[in-house]
C-alpha cells in the first residue's frame, strides 16, 4: 500500500495507550514533585537530576533508531512521555530537545555523522539540545536571518547572533541555521541557508559567546554571539544551501511532540482546579458548586478533549507517512489554547491562592503560556492554515 495515498486507512488509539511508558514516567516524576520545580524556578537552575533520571530510563532516546542505540519507538510513544511529564506538574523543556533535535542529523546527516553522533546522543553522553534559528532583528522572518557562514578552505567562518537559544549552556552540540549564500544572490529566499552541527565544547571562548537571558519562565534560554567562529567544513549537514528545508522537515514532528506538553498542562490545570473547587468552602459550600467556577473548568475540559483527538490524529497521520502539516499545526494551536483556557480557569478557581507559589498554579500558568509564542507563534499557525489549507491570499 502506498503510504502517501490519501485513501490509506489510518487508525488511532482512543483509550490510554502506552500504559507502561506512562506509568514509568509517572513513577519518575513522583520523585520530582512541585517543590523540586519551584526551587529550580527560584534559582533559575537546570533540572540536572531529572534529566539524568529520564536519560537513564531511556526516554530521551525514544526516537533514535535501535541501530544507533536508541529505543526506536514511534512518535506517539515520545508524545506520551512529554504529555505525562507535564500532566504530573513537571516541565519537559529541559529534555524535549534531546529527543528530537537529532532528527535533522538522522534524516540528512552523512553515514559518518550519524555513526559519530547518534550513539552518544542515545547514551546521553553527548547533549544535542541547542537549536539556533531565531535572531533578534529578523524574528519570525527566518529567511532574512543575518548570521553568515562563509567557506574558507576546510572551515566555515561564522559571524552573527542568535537569540532565545534555549539550553545552550547545557548542550555539547548546537544545530545552527546560517546563511551561506547572500539573500541577493539566491533565486528563492528559502535557498542559501545551511545547517551546521557545531561542537560547542570547541567553540565557546573561541568565537562563540553565550549569555543567559533572564526570562519569565525557567527555560535556560540564552543569546549566542558568533565572532569569526571557525568550524570544520564537515560540520555541514547535508547539502549547502538546503538547510531551511532540512529544518522544516522536522517541524511536523516537533509541533506534534510539543503539543503534548500543552495537553499535559491542560490536564494538570483541570485536575488541580477540580480538586481545589471541591475542597475550598466559602459561603458554606464548595466553590465548585457555583457555576461561575464550574463552567470555565468544564469548558476547558471540553476544549482539552477536542485538542487531544486532534493530537492523536496528527500523530497517527505522521506515523502512517501521510501529509500531516495541517494536523500538526492544528494540534499546536488547539493544545496551546486549551492549556491557556485551563490555566486561566485554574487561576481563577484558586482566587488569591493562585498567586502563592507553593500551589504551583502560577508557575504552570507562566510555563504553559510560552506555547502560544514558541516554538511557533499562534499567528504564524493561523497564517499557515489561512494560506495553505484554506487557499486565502498569502499575507507575507
Ligand atoms: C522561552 C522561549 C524559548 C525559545 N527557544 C528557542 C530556541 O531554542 N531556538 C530558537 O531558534 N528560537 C527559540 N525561541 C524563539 C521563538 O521561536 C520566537 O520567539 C518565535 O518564533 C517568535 O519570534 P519573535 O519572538 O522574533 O517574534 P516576532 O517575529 O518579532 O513577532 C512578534 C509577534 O508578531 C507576530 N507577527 C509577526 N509577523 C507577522 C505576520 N506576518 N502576520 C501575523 N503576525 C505576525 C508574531 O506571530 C508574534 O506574535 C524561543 C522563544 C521563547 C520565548
Amino acid at each position: 500500500m502506498n503510504p502517501s495515498d490519501s485513501t490509506t486507512p489510518v487508525s488511532m488509539p482512543l483509550q490510554e495507550d502506552y500504559t507502561e511508558i506512562r506509568e514509568s514516567v509517572r513513577r519518575i516524576c513522583a520523585d520530582y514533585p512541585g517543590s523540586y520545580w519551584r526551587d529550580l524556578d527560584e534559582r533559575e537552575a537546570y533540572p540536572t537530576e531529572f534529566v539524568k533520571a529520564m536519560t537513564e530510563a531511556g526516554f530521551l532516546s525514544a526516537l533514535i533508531p535501535e541501530e544507533y542505540g536508541g529505543a526506536g519507538l514511534p512518535l506517539r510513544a515520545a508524545c506520551v512521555i512529554l504529555e505525562e511529564i507535564h500532566a504530573c506538574g513537571g516541565n519537559a523543556a529541559a529534555t524535549h530537545a534531546q529527543m528530537y533535535t537529532m532528527g535533522t542529523v538522522l534524516r540528512h546527516g552523512s553515514p559518518e555523522q550519524k555513526q559519530r553522533y547518534l550513539p552518544q546522543i542515545a547514551a546521553g553522553s553527548l547533549r544535542l539540545q541547542a537549536f539556533g534559528v531565531t535572531e533578534p532583528t529578523t524574528g519570525s522572518d527566518t529567511t532574512k536571518l543575518k548570521t553568515r557562514a562563509v567557506r574558507e578552505g576546510d572551515h566555515y567562518v561564522v559571524n552573527g547572533q542568535k537569540i532565545w537559544t534555549s539550553r545552550a549552556l547545557h548542550s555539547d552540540l548546537m544545530l545552527l541555521l546560517a546563511r551561506t549564500t547572500p539573500l541577493e544572490q539566491v533565486t528563492k529566499k528559502t535557498e542559501g541557508l545551511s545547517v551546521f552541527l557545531v561542537d560547542m565544547r570547541e567553540a565557546v571562548g573561541k568565537g562563540m559567546t553565550i549569555r543567559p537571558i533572564k526570562a519569565m519562565i525557567n527555560h535556560n534560554t540564552t543569546e549566542v554571539f558568533f565572532d569569526n567562529l571557525r568550524i570544520p567544513a564537515d560540520s555541514l549537514i547535508g547539502q549547502e544551501g538546503k538547510g531551511l528545508r532540512y529544518i522544516m522537515d522536522g517541524m511536523n514532528a516537533e509541533r506534534i511532540l510539543v503539543s503534548h506538553e500543552s495537553l499535559g498542562d491542560a490536564k494538570w490545570f483541570i485536575k488541580t482546579a477540580v480538586n481545589y473547587a471541591n475542597d475550598r468552602r466559602v459561603f458554606d459550600r464548595p466553590i465548585g458548586q457555583n457555576q461561575g467556577i464550574q463552567f470555565p473548568i468544564a469548558k476547558a475540559y471540553a476544549q482539552t478533549q477536542a485538542a487531544e483527538l486532534m493530537l492523536r490524529k496528527a500523530a497517527a497521520m505522521f506515523e502512517a507517512g501521510l501529509p500531516c502539516g495541517e494536523y500538526a499545526n492544528l494540534s499546536k494551536l488547539l493544545s496551546a489554547e486549551a492549556a491557556w483556557e485551563a490555566g486561566e480557569a485554574c487561576m481563577q478557581t484558586h482566587g488569591g491562592f493562585a498567586y502563592a507559589r507553593e500551589y504551583d498554579v502560577e508557575r504552570k500558568w507562566r510555563e504553559a503560556r510560552v506555547q502560544r509564542t514558541a516554538p511557533i507563534s499562534t499567528n504564524m499557525i493561523l497564517s499557515y492554515l489561512g494560506e495553505h489549507v484554506l487557499g486565502l491570499p498569502r499575507s507575507y
